[in-house]
Formats: C-alpha cells, sequence, structure tokens
C-alpha cells in the first residue's frame, strides 16, 4: 500500500471482485485517486524516450512481462509480443536491467526528445470597475508578479470595466488601446478581425461569415503579447497611470463590469497569436459582470445578486443564471481545447459569479482564489506561490497536462472526476455505463501541479475472465516549468477475486476509508453538478452508508449492541456524518460563490487535504501538554484552559481558552517558571504559520478568545451537544443536525434490522 502512495495512488478497493454482481454486492464504486505529481523524489527521470507499444502506444513497465533472454517484452493489453530494440538487447541481462523496469520503478518519468516548447504567454485581465485602492493594491501585485518573470515569458494586458481595452504593449514607447464595446455581442472571429489579427478572404467582407479568415503575418499584427524582457518599462509605466472606469457611473447603479467579453477577447488573440504556446489567463475580479454576456446581475442595485434562496423562489434575480451558465461553460470547452488555463481571482466582498464561471478554472486546471480584497494576504500570497521559481530559476508552474488511462480488458473505465476534461474516444475498454467526465480514456487537464489529484472509476467487463488480476497503466504528459515535455508513467496491478470461492471479508480487509469519503464526496458533487438537489444526495449517502454497514459490520441481527466495525471502516460512519454537514452537500448560512469555491478545491486537492476538509482537524494544546494533541471536534473540547487549534483547509483558526485569555492577559508567558503557557501560546501559532505559507491557496488565519465574535468559525464546525433529538428519523433517512451519538445509535439500529 505504501508503494501505492508514494506513486501517488489511493485505492477505495485494494482487492476487486471480478464480476459486475459482486461489484454492486460491495456498494461503494470502484474508485482510485491519482495524483501524477505526487512528491516522490525517488521517482527516476529517464531522458530517453520510452519503448511503446505499437498497437496501443503503452509505455513498458515493470508490470510487463519480459524476457532478457528472448530478448522480447510484452503488452497486457493488446497481448502482442514486441521485440525489445538492440540499443537494450546488446546490454541487458537479469542483473543489468535498464530503469523502466526495475521492480521497484512503477512509476517514471521521460523527458520527452521534442522541441522545447516556447516560452509561456500570462494574459493578465484587469478589471477597472473597482475602487482606486483596490485598484491600486492589484497594480502593485501585478506589477511585482510582472517583474519576476524570467524574461523570456510573455505579456499581454486586458482591462476591463463598461469598455474591454485590449493594451498594445509592444508599439513604441506609448502603449496604444484597442477598445470594444462591453455591452455589445460579439462573435470571436469577429473580435480576431477587429483587433487586426485575421482578414477575411474574397469577397464576403459583408456576410457574417468567418470560415475563409486568415491570420495576419507577425509583422504586421498588432503587439498585445510581448517578451517581458522587452516591454516591462512599458507595461509598469501603463500599470502606473492606470486608472479606474470613472466614466460610466450611474447613481443608484452597479458598476458596469464587462468580464465576460474579456475573457472571449484574450481567448481569440491566444488562438491567434499563441496557439501552440503555454499560457495562462489570469482574471482578477473586483465585481460581477454586469453587462454583456456573461453578466450575472443587472446594473440597478435595487436588484440583489442572485442566492440559493432566490433559485428556491424562482426569483426574478436569477433569470441571468442560464444564459451565463451556458457562455462560461463555452469557453471553458474553448480553454481545455487550446490548453489555456484560467485563474479566477475573486476579490470583493460581496459575490463575482463563481457560480456561473466555475468551469473555466475547472476544466483548464486553473487555480480559484476567493477572498474580500486585492489588499488581503490571501490574494498577494496565492499569487505569489503561483509565480513560484524554482532552484534553476524556472517557474514551478505546468502546462498542457493530457492523461491517457489503459487497462487489462477484464476492466472498463467509467470516468474520472475532478479538473479535467473528456476527449470523447471510443475503445473497448470505455464503458457505457458513465460517471462524471466520461465516455472516453483520455482526458485533457490544462493546468497540473504536485496536488492536483484525478478520481477514476472502474467498471467490470463480465466477457473476459480469464484474467488473474488487474493492470492499470496511466501515461500523463505535461510542459514543464523547464519548458521540456515530459510523461509520468505509472502502471499499477490489483488483485481480482472471485468471490464463488472467495469470503466477502478479503475485499473488506482491503477496503481505505479516507478513499472512500473522497470518492462518495466527489461523486456527489457531480450529482449535484448535474442536477440533483441536496436532499436527494443526502439520500443517495445514507443508502450507502446503511447498506456498507449491513454488508462489512458484524452484528447479531436485531441488537444493536452487538455491532462492530473492523479497524478499516471504523471512521467511515464519521467521515459520512461530518461529509452530511458541509457544504459540500449542504449550504447553510453560504452564497453560491462561497459555496463553489469550497467544492471546486475539493474536486483538486490530494485525498488527505479532503479528508481534512471533510473531517477537520482539531488539536488541544495544554500546561501539562503544551504540544499539538489531536481531540474529537466535539463542543466539550472547547475547554476554559487550552488553546485549540482547528485546521478546515480553506481556514484555520487558533482559540483560547477564558482562562488562557487570563494567563496571556496576566504575562505568565513572560514568566520563567510558567515555560508551558509561553509554549501552548507559540506552539500553535507557529504551525499555523506554516500551513499558511505552504498552501495554495492561502488560508484564512484567524486566532481568537473565547467569548469572540470569531469563535463561531470553531462552533459551526464542531458537533453539536444536543443528546436529545427526536427528530432523528425521516422515512429511514437521517434528519439534519443530529449529533454524532444519536447518527451512530441510529445507523447501528438500521444496520443491523435490515
Ligand atoms: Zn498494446
Amino acid at each position: 500500500m505504501e508503494e501505492n502512495e508514494r506513486n501517488g495512488l489511493k485505492f477505495v478497493w485494494n482487492i476487486l471482485p471480478n464480476s459486475r454482481t459482486d461489484m454492486t454486492k460491495i456498494i461503494i464504486p470502484l474508485g482510485f485517486h491519482y495524483t501524477p505529481l505526487v512528491k516522490n523524489e525517488n521517482i527516476p527521470l529517464l531522458e530517453y524516450e520510452p519503448l511503446r507499444c505499437r498497437n496501443c502506444n503503452s509505455v513498458i513497465s515493470p508490470l510487463f512481462p519480459f524476457s532478457v533472454r528472448a530478448k522480447k517484452w510484452e503488452c497486457p493489453f493488446c497481448n502482442i509480443q514486441i521485440n525489445f530494440p538492440k540499443t537494450y538487447s546488446d546490454f541487458m541481462t537479469e542483473e543489468n536491467l535498464p530503469a523502466e523496469l526495475l521492480p521497484e520503478n512503477s512509476t517514471v518519468e521521460y523527458k520527452l526528445n521534442k522541441k522545447e516548447s516556447n516560452f509561456p504567454v500570462f494574459f493578465f485581465l484587469i478589471d477597472t470597475s473597482v475602487e482606486e485602492d483596490e485598484l491600486n493594491e492589484l497594480k502593485e501585485s501585478i506589477q511585482l508578479t510582472i517583474n519576476s518573470l524570467p524574461e523570456n515569458c510573455k505579456v499581454g494586458i486586458i482591462t476591463f470595466g463598461k469598455i474591454v481595452n485590449v493594451i498594445e504593449i509592444g508599439n513604441s514607447e506609448m502603449a496604444i488601446s484597442y477598445a470594444l464595446n462591453g455591452e455589445k455581442k460579439y462573435d470571436i472571429e469577429e473580435i480576431k478581425e477587429l483587433l487586426g489579427l485575421t482578414v477575411r478572404n474574397t469577397n464576403d467582407l459583408n456576410s457574417k461569415n468567418f470560415t475563409n479568415s486568415i491570420l495576419v503575418s507577425e509583422n504586421k499584427r498588432p503587439k498585445f503579447i510581448m517578451p517581458v524582457g522587452e516591454v516591462s518599462f512599458a507595461i509598469n509605466s501603463f500599470l502606473d497611470d492606470l486608472q479606474r472606469d470613472n466614466w460610466h457611473k450611474i447613481p443608484e447603479h452597479r458598476e458596469a463590469n464587462s468580464v465576460g467579453l474579456a475573457i472571449l477577447t484574450a481567448i481569440g488573440i491566444l488562438e491567434c497569436i499563441a496557439r501552440n504556446d503555454p499560457s495562462r489567463i489570469l482574471v482578477f475580479l473586483g465585481g460581477p459582470g454586469t453587462v454583456g454576456e456573461g453578466k450575472i446581475v443587472g446594473r440597478e442595485l435595487k436588484e440583489t445578486i442572485r442566492n440559493f434562496v432566490d433559485f428556491e423562489k424562482g426569483n426574478s434575480n436569477t433569470k441571468y443564471y442560464k444564459n451565463a451558465k451556458n457562455f462560461y461553460d463555452n469557453l471553458s470547452i474553448k480553454l481545455s481545447l487550446n490548453g489555456i488555463i484560467l485563474d479566477l481571482f475573486s476579490c470583493c466582498l460581496n459575490q463575482v459569479g463563481l457560480y456561473e464561471m466555475k468551469n473555466l478554472v475547472n476544466n483548464s486546471g486553473g487555480y480559484m482564489i476567493f477572498t474580500d480584497s486585492f489588499s488581503t494576504m490571501i490574494f498577494k500570497d496565492s499569487l505569489k506561490k503561483i509565480f513560484e521559481l524554482d532552484e534553476n530559476e524556472n517557474l514551478k508552474m505546468n502546462f498542457k497536462g493530457k492523461i491517457d488511462f489503459n487497462c487489462t480488458k477484464n476492466f472498463k473505465i467509467s470516468g474520472a472526476i475532478g479538473h479535467l476534461h473528456s476527449i470523447e474516444t471510443k475503445d473497448q475498454i470505455v464503458s457505457e455505463i458513465v460517471i462524471g467526465e466520461g465516455k472516453t480514456k483520455s482526458w485533457l487537464l490544462g493546468g497540473i501541479d504536485d496536488s492536483s489529484t484525478y478520481t477514476f472509476i472502474l467498471d467490470i467487463n463480465d466477457e473476459n475472465k480469464h484474467y488473474k488480476n488487474l493492470i492499470v497503466q496511466l501515461l500523463t504528459t505535461y510542459i514543464a516549468g523547464d519548458l521540456t515535455t515530459r510523461l509520468r508513467v505509472t502502471t499499477f496491478s490489483q488483485k481480482v477475486i472471485d468471490l464463488n470461492v472467495q469470503n466477502l471479508d478479503l475485499i473488506g480487509n482491503g477496503f481505505d476509508q479516507e478513499a472512500a469519503a473522497v470518492l462518495i464526496t466527489r461523486m456527489g458533487i457531480v450529482k449535484n453538478y448535474e442536477g440533483e438537489d441536496s436532499r436527494e444526495v443526502l439520500k443517495w449517502i445514507d443508502k450507502i452508508l446503511i447498506r456498507l454497514m449491513t454488508k462489512f459490520a458484524k452484528f447479531m441481527k436485531g441488537n444493536p449492541n452487538s455491532f462492530k466495525l473492523s479497524d478499516n471502516f471504523n471512521y467511515f460512519p464519521q467521515f459520512m456524518f461530518y461529509l452530511r454537514r458541509s457544504s459540500f452537500i449542504q449550504y447553510f448560512n453560504e452564497s453560491p460563490d462561497e459555496n463553489t469555491y469550497y467544492k471546486t478545491l475539493i474536486m483538486y486537492e490530494t485525498v488527505s487535504n479532503c479528508t481534512i476538509m471533510i473531517q477537520p482537524l482539531l488539536f488541544e494544546y495544554t500546561p501539562e501538554n503544551p504540544q499539538a494533541n489531536p481531540v474529537f471536534l466535539d463542543l466539550n473540547s472547547m475547554k476554559n484552559d487550552v488553546v485549540l487549534l482547528l485546521d478546515t483547509f480553506f481556514y484555520v483558526v487558533v482559540w483560547h481558552g477564558i482562562d488562557v485569555v487570563k494567563w496571556r492577559e496576566e504575562n505568565y508567558q513572560d514568566n520563567p517558571e510558567y515555560e508551558n503557557i509561553k509554549m501552548m501560546l507559540e506552539e500553535p501559532q507557529e504551525y499555523a504559520q506554516n500551513i499558511v505559507m505552504e498552501r495554495l491557496p492561502t488560508p484564512r488565519f484567524v486566532s481568537c478568545d473565547s467569548g469572540s465574535g470569531q469563535e463561531r468559525l470553531i462552533k459551526c464546525i464542531v458537533n453539536p451537544n444536543t443528546d436529545s433529538n427526536n427528530n432523528v428519523r425521516e422515512n429511514g433517512f437521517f434528519s439534519d443536525d443530529v449529533n454524532l451519538k444519536v447518527f451512530m445509535d441510529y445507523l447501528k439500529k438500521l444496520a443491523v434490522s435490515s
């Protein structure tokens, strides 16, 4: 199992059944999570081309059958034999195998012998409809970013308020801007022509037909995108002079904001100028889109921005939703197909439309940053982390990711969940049962980093029974920060058993409850995105939990006291308890944007970080034991003489009990006799700072005292303290807001009675 984790793999079931009937018996789908670029220094980097199967393109691995003597290897997916080339067979012996055949190298990375990619393009889309001090903060952060870029990287700037201005930064000393009217609807081809990037052929200048458009040659078209080394002075002075959009103010109205057109324009320009280059669009939003396509609210202030309650009631302010969602979804497919990454920085006290725009990020592998203002550390630090350089002064970011899946013919692939986009492909191993992004064995990822984690869901092919086990190969290609093209190859095999001759417990022993909790969460979110409301998703979770317990717990029928779970199932009900109350399934006092932000992150992070999101971590520091000590997420943990640290992944809260506040105010920490008090005050602060520095997006950090307003951040997470609850039962499912004990008691009762 450890080897799997080193390879970035985590399976819900480490032992698999061999028929579809048996697959339904174990209730939770055959999913696994994969973090292709997992941090592991032992993964060898091979600077030569891989040996591939000529038929299916799979890459040789130590799990494939091979013979040194016969000088052949076999592709387990096509069952064809392939001769080793002479460069291998002349030197290879049993004792001297090439790195990619050593048993410990089930994951290797190749640096492919391709021409180095061009330097990446960064397109900065700046919202000028914000307040002046906000714009100044934003300008400063963008200048810092641009000035820190390796000088061959290319940059472009678009500003948007009521008007979208595309800035020609490479022209001369003075930047020239090309204006597009934010209130007008443009076709992307029309924009290319208006900007002088394409011209229409022949005589159909009057028709709306752009199919004959041709690209203007490089020396004749405007210089919207230039190497930063050549234009850094021009950009810095342009930004210094950039003013907020003051011209279109109307009393009692929102600012005019045409973010939709700005993004469409950026994509159009990149399609013309940087079609094959790695590229990234950074959208800095200080308010919602209010004009043109993609607007999520009208300008009149008396119309509020849609909230969940408006959708429930069918209020008129939800009328923009469908069009905006469609508009951004279409753009997100364009991004994905072009391999362009898009990051959304939502820096506003109000909503900006993440709910409508989320697929721009989800399909392109970008980052979503969610905070109140461009002046927050969450914004500034997150932006800094995205543009971090490695020890060779290369950007740490990767571009144009793609995953190809292959497996032995006893299994199929139902789909994948995460920040990826299906390239529909037909194949024998592609299942007709679709979960998430399906109908394919290849997905476009766009941006990918060492946290990007994708969930794959397997299906069983009942027609191919003669295989002993399952072999899967995942091929991830991407352009690394050093501009080389990489191929990460992970191959694994899974044990498959026949439940007609083997015991179900054998499969149960291979259950991974964390992997399962994350799978259920992600599947639940997909169900929600596909239109099921949270009540339906809750019922689906309850059904899975109860049936799983009935199958794998030990008990005497009808006797809840006899109910027992083995260690590897023990925490699963708790995970489901916290999941049911979380933002991933429900929304209580959240806006659609906030809710979208949480869901976006759990669809992207590693399994261990997703587990923290589902069931946050709570640590206690006491005078007796001033080191971090894990405690229950329970109201009873909020004692007077302790310091608590809560980590929900999105925010980190340090909380001081009432006695501790007193000690601190009386300066116990300065008295050498109370070294322990000093420690219990300092340890959690240090721990929190480390988390804040490491994570992207930067989490919110709060240090508060008992009785303060901010303590609700802890109170809303911990288990409620109400022991008696009569509403536990609702048609055989759980009602909201029971506490963990009541939940467990009722679960046992249901499990033993069925
Ligand atoms: Zn093959």
